[in-house]
């Protein structure tokens, strides 16, 4: 967590309201949609993989719903099943130097900080030894210094964590030298900020986009319409007027958006919102993330039935991480 630390000049909005979301295990209990999960099953839980819900969205949504399934925890998380395991993407293996992982031909994801606004169950990077690859400012320096040395690379995508957990102050900074490298042409964000708590989107951040002169792209993780929200919608505008383009990716969930209904709804409302739908994950096998499983037929079905009803440019592409593969596959 970050703490909240608030000064005059800063309100820090965001973190205050950050900072209340994490809400304990007793709270969780008292609203889960059943009473099935003892507390020291959600403790359990709770210590493999913590759970952190904003209040806002338990306020705003039905408990066994499409939204809050995605971040209340399940009994079904201390399953251990084959197949299922702690790196399911291979990122430790293309880990290049601390917080720096370099799996495709030109780009390179740097690990920013190991926070997220929420926790989402189905994570994939749960498990990411984030103490071995926390990065600071120190770290920034050497991971930008891989960058500068390997000309190859053209774009630097920011996720982690969640690069907008970052302080603005080290955003603009981290902005302000990724600028400096001559061959890289495009600064990536990958990020749940918005759409959790729209506040993060600050004006301080909104200049830090505008006085960036790369390409710029925003890629925002929505998995159902109803996450949607006009403060998130009114802060979509914001970043486009920068000139970031806007895309969105998402896993299919079962339970959660594994209907053609839905999945077309919500790419017929990123769109009004302003956003191209970007990638359809499907699952990495994460330890204790079985339940979120979607079978290949049926994705390949839901994707069919995606296409048949959308423009092409309304269809995202069906992708799957393989480790060790120069893309993801799709
Ligand atoms: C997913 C991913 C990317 C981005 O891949 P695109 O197909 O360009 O979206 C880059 N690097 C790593 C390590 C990734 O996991
Ligand atoms: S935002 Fe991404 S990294 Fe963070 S918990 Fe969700 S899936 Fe994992």
């Amino acid at each position: 967590m970050i703490p909240c630390k608030q000064t005059a000049e800063h309100p820090l909005h965001w973190k205050k309201l950050f900072a209340k979301s994490y809400v304990g295990i007793k709270q969780i209990s008292d609203n889960l949609p059943d009473n099935s999960i003892s507390l020291d099953k959600l403790d359990k839980i709770d210590s493999l993989f913590p759970i952190q819900v904003s209040q806002q969205l338990l306020d705003d949504h039905p408990l066994d719903g499409p939204v809050l399934m995605q971040y209340l925890p399940s009994l079904q998380e201390l399953a251990d099943l084959p197949g299922y395991t702690h790196d399911p993407v291979g990122d430790v293996t293309a880990t290049m130097q601390p917080g720096v992982i370099k799996k495709y031909n030109h780009r390179v994801l740097l690990i920013t900080n190991n926070t997220c606004p929420i926790h989402c169950r189905y994570c994939f990077r749960k498990d990411f030894p984030y103490p071995q690859s926390n990065p600071n400012t120190h770290q920034f320096k050497q991971a930008l210094e891989f960058c500068q040395r390997d000309e190859s690379i053209n774009e630097i995508i920011l996720s982690g964590g969640d690069p907008l957990s970052l302080e603005d102050e080290s955003l603009n900074q981290l902005f302000k030298d990724i600028e400096k490298i001559p061959h890289i042409k495009t600064i990536r964000l990958h990020t749940k900020f918005p759409s959790i708590f729209p506040q993060r989107i600050t004006e301080n951040l909104i200049t830090t986009l505008a006085e960036c002169t790369l390409n710029k792209v925003c890629v925002f993780h929505i998995n159902h319409a109803d996450e949607i929200s006009q403060e998130f919608c009114d802060v979509v505008q914001k970043i486009k007027q920068t000139n970031t383009t806007t895309l969105n990716q998402s896993v299919l969930l079962k339970n959660v958006n594994d209907s053609a209904d839905i999945l077309i709804d919500l790419s017929n409302k990123l769109f009004a919102a302003g956003i191209l739908p970007y990638y359809l994950h499907k699952l990495d096998l994460a330890k204790g993330t079985h339940h979120f499983k979607v079978s290949d037929t049926q994705a390949k079905k839901l994707h069919q039935q995606m296409k048949n009803n959308l423009p092409g440019y309304l269809v995202p592409r069906l992708a799957q991480e393989i480790p060790g593969e120069s893309s993801k596959s799709y």
